[in-house]
């Protein structure tokens, strides 16, 4: 992403570890800070809208897309396919916003490679019985999907030595304002 006026960042953290709940904290302390929409071919889940939380799109709107090379990376998760479209990317970057790609890791990656420079961030749980307790009383999701979600949790903490940052969200407002600090020393 060269000759762009804003900046991005690469967010990540496994399912449950509450990496939604600090960027909704760190919008309000920095207004400039904005969330890349991603396709999904997921389901809505309870209370999420099209076009604010995700872009809900089909199987084959997806392959069309990729087809394209509509999208800056894309990844399966836990039989969904999840991608960061590029054209409004290039929107939010040309006014100058500092955009957070909140992605799992196998698509972060992917745009690590692209743009090997990239500020990173990967969100930690305290410890690896908060993260389940979290995602368990969520109850958004049906037992397999958790143990899946949880199988996935452990091998993304594995990945997390390849991010610049890692924060661990303990207190939720030392976490945030950890975060707040890594986007702004650079
Ligand atoms: P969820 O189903 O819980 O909303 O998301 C599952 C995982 O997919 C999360 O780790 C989330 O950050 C990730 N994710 C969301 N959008 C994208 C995307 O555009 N690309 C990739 N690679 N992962 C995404």
């Amino acid at each position: 992403m060269t000759n762009q006026k804003g900046k991005l960042v690469l967010y990540s953290g496994s399912s449950g570890v509450g990496k939604g709940t600090i960027l909704q904290k760190l919008r309000e302390l920095d207004p400039n800070v904005c969330v890349s929409v991603s396709d999904t071919t997921r389901e809505p889940r309870e209370g999420e809208v099209n076009g604010v939380h995700y872009n809900f799109v089909t199987r084959k709107e997806f392959t069309d897309k990729i087809a394209d090379g509509g999208y800056l990376e894309y990844a399966e998760y836990c039989h969904n396919f999840y991608g960061t479209p590029i054209s409004q990317l290039n929107e939010l970057l040309d006014q100058g916003k500092t955009v957070f790609l909140e992605i799992e890791v196998e698509g972060a990656l992917q745009v690590m490679k692209k743009y090997p420079g990239i500020l990173s961030i990967f969100v930690l749980p305290p410890n690896f019985e908060t993260l389940e307790r979290r995602l368990r009383s969520r109850g958004t999701e049906d037992e397999e999907t958790v143990e899946r979600r949880l199988e996935k949790a452990k091998e993304e903490i594995g990945c997390r030595s390849r991010y610049k940052h890692n924060v661990i969200n303990n207190d939720l407002d030392v976490a945030v304002k950890e975060v707040y600090d890594i986007i702004h020393a650079q």
